[in-house]
């Protein structure tokens, strides 16, 4: 038996009376867990919410039974409800990417402290899930550099980006005669861009129509199709968009 840590990701329900549950966890990674009986017990289980879990092993590979567990923290209740969508793109985020157990506990505090910092924003929101993205990347080795040109190599405002996600600068797209391989990058997705590290000092200033975040998730997410070999398809990225 052992105790460990860990912010519930997804819930299912199984069989008449059991649940499902993707759990990021403190040292162990992604695991999941099943909690027999748990729909008729009176304690509920809910989502965003960080416990203390008493578990059995896996005998295999395969799922943790789940024995007792106790609250640790509540993030699962947000401002607005594009908050709380971007709070969902976060945690299906962290449930798609391969992360080794023995760098679990940097991708949990990343995590916790992305839900912990959206919880009082009204909107926006997205700004801080790319955020998020950026540095998720950059843990997982594939870090994306978004003030330099992959053409010239030099530091630059990007100007467009292709479907592996490289960004050029103007200089470069005007040399180059195949360059309606490239999409245009608009201006209000330049300037995210360009403050993105530091973006939550300006989530007041940037007005985003909804062409610009699809822009932006599309650079992301073919930017790690190409890197990592592997799509990304996250759903409630989807329906975070919607609200903009
Ligand atoms: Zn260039």
């Amino acid at each position: 038996m052992i105790k460990c840590m860990g912010i519930v990701l997804s819930i299912f329900p199984y069989s008449e009376s059991s649940l499902i549950l993707k759990v990021l966890s403190w040292d162990r990674a992604q695991i999941s867990i099943i909690a027999k009986g748990w729909r008729k017990k009176h304690q509920p289980i809910l989502r965003f919410v960080e416990y203390e879990f008493t578990l059995y092993e896996p005998k295999e590979e395969g799922l943790y039974l789940l024995k007792e567990l106790s609250q640790s923290k509540d993030y699962s209740s947000y401002a607005s409800t594009s908050t709380w969508a971007a709070a969902e793109a976060g945690a299906e985020l962290c449930s798609k990417i391969i992360i080794s157990p023995s760098d679990s506990k940097q991708y949990y505090t990343l995590l916790t402290q992305y839900l912990e910092y959206i919880t009082p924003l009204q909107e926006n929101a997205i700004l801080i899930f790319w955020r998020l993205m950026l540095r998720l990347f950059t843990m997982m080795g594939i870090g994306i550099r978004l003030q330099r040109c992959d053409s010239c190599c030099m530091t630059r405002e990007p100007f467009a980006y292709d479907a592996s996600g490289e960004i050029i600068c103007q200089d470069c797209l005007q040399k180059l005669s195949w360059s309606d391989r490239y999409t245009p990058i608009s201006p209000t997705s330049k300037k995210v861009l360009r403050l993105l590290p530091e973006i939550a000092n300006h989530l007041e200033d940037i007005h985003l129509l909804r062409s610009d975040v699809a822009e932006i998730n599309q650079l992301f997410l073919s930017y790690y199709a190409s890197h990592q070999k592997q799509t990304l398809k996250l759903k409630s990225l989807s329906v975070l968009s919607q609200f903009y």
